[in-house]
């Protein structure tokens, strides 16, 4: 069973596919994590975000995902960065990196492999990020299109980076969610758009008891014996 969760930054898509997949005893894959991870490499290398820098960048790097309990971390080249990956810096340059092709080249092979990988070992994976539904697993068996009004997803982001130890402007995280929006709708390569057989979510006023109750509703729904016609 491959579960795709996809939508915009802060439409609370990895919180409801970790607990989706704790729920169902899947494994969870944050596809974000790993586009972060590549563009920690670009800030520390003091790269720009061309293609020029990716094959340079891309050569040595390697991107691990592992996991504690339920939670997934992610390893560059062998170092966990998991929380080094969560500042507003690297979630921007993310946005940039993931524009270049020989980076989704490489992730999205990745991915694959780690996503079937997961079926074979746990019956199932939930994937979230932009395009997991659209070119990663287009034949995933339910896939979702998580959306939020803008504000009501920036309040949610600086909560997150709150817990996390960091002090942001509403204004600056909305500004940051709109602008990465912005770019991740009208890259060329795999833009963030909805799948024409992903069900929508918006979970502007919803718990994420409600958006994980949904979700797993869909799945149950694609799991009955006569789902597919069959
Ligand atoms: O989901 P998260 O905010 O961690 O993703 C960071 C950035 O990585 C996104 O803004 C997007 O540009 C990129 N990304 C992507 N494709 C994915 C997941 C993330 O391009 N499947």
């Amino acid at each position: 069973m491959i579960i795709t969760i996809d939508g915009p930054a802060g439409s609370g898509k990895s919180t409801t596919a970790r607990a989706v997949a704790t729920r169902l005893s899947y494994v969870y894959l944050d596809t974000g994590a790993m586009y972060r991870a590549v563009a920690l490499a670009f800030v520390e290398a003091d790269a720009d975000p061309t293609a020029d820098a990716a094959s340079r960048v891309l050569d040595d790097l390697r991107v691990d995902v592992f996991y504690t309990g339920d939670t997934m971390g992610v390893r560059l080249n062998g170092r966990d960065v998991t929380d080094q990956i969560r500042t507003q810096a690297v979630g921007t340059m993310a946005s940039q990196i993931s524009t270049l092709q020989a980076v989704r080249e490489k992730m999205v092979a990745e991915q694959r492999r780690l996503g079937t990988h997961h079926v074979e070992t746990h019956g199932g994976v939930v994937l979230d990020g932009r395009d997991t539904g659209t070119v990663v697993f287009p034949e995933a068996d339910v896939k979702i299109f998580m959306d939020a009004d803008p504000w009501e997803r920036a309040r949610r982001r600086k909560k997150e980076q709150e817990a996390e130890g960091r002090s942001v402007s509403l204004e600056a995280v909305h500004k940051e969610i709109v602008a990465r929006d912005a770019q991740d709708r009208t890259r060329d390569i795999a833009p963030l758009r909805k799948a024409e057989d992903a069900v929508v979510l918006d979970t502007t006023a919803r718990t994420i008891e409600e958006q994980v109750d949904f979700v797993v509703a869909q799945v149950e729904d694609a799991r009955r014996p006569d789902a597919n016609g069959t």
